[in-house]
């Protein structure tokens, strides 16, 4: 772990000393202070690390496995022992933590990605005349996933006039939702040679591949 001053206007971070440490409650760990000795600011082995300011910093690693498991967050609350807004706040973090990890993982496939599967599924917002296109990139060998967009999409079907007559037009954000996909996925991860032949007639439509 780098330290340094959390100042950002001091002018010598580098310089700062043991002050003595604290036994945080939530966890019984023993934290380390340090005091800066240019600017007088205190800090502490815990100021530096994503779990900063975090006060159940326990439930972080067993949430994670419920709310990947499909558990909802209410049942997941219910199980831990803690109010639902608590896990309703870890959330963005869990999944920024996530999605670091990933990136992380990501590196080190870096082109020696040679199967990769494209899906989209179909959901919606907060009615069935607002639907959304999740596209899924997978590396079929390894079964990780390479990349996630999500994109609006105007409603179809049956629903198409009842939707145009309650919400107006719904833009297709479709195309620039795999555009963006492709984009995060194609300067690292897939060879050049990518073998497009097994990409259904739709995508290959949308992807004006021939
Ligand atoms: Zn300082």
């Amino acid at each position: 772990m780098k330290k340094n001053c959390p100042n950002s206007n001091c002018a010598f971070p580098k310089n700062f000393i043991r002050d003595g440490s604290f036994r945080r409650k939530e966890d019984s760990k023993i934290i380390q202070r340090f005091r800066c000795k240019t600017c007088g600011t205190r800090f502490s082995n815990a100021t530096f690390t994503t779990t900063y300011c975090q006060k159940r910093r326990r439930i972080n690693f067993p949430l994670l496995k419920l709310l990947a498991s499909g558990v909802s967050m209410r049942r997941s609350a219910l199980f831990l022992g803690v109010d639902k807004k608590t896990v309703e706040r870890k959330l963005p973090y869990l999944a920024k933590r996530c999605k670091e990890l990933n990136q992380k993982k990501l590196e080190t496939f870096k082109g020696r990605i040679h199967n990769m599967q494209l899906d989209d599924l179909i959901t919606k917002e907060n009615s069935k005349l607002k639907p959304l296109s999740v596209t899924v990139a997978v590396d079929e060998d390894r079964r990780r996933i390479l990349a996630l967009e999500v994109s609006q999409i105007p409603a179809f079907g049956h629903l198409s006039k009842l939707a145009v007559k309650k919400y107006g037009n719904r833009k297709d954000e479709h195309f620039n939702g795999l555009t963006r996909l492709f984009q995060i996925i194609s300067p690292n991860q897939i060879p050049g040679n990518v073998d497009v032949h097994q990409i259904s007639p739709q995508l290959r439509q949308i992807l004006s591949v021939k």
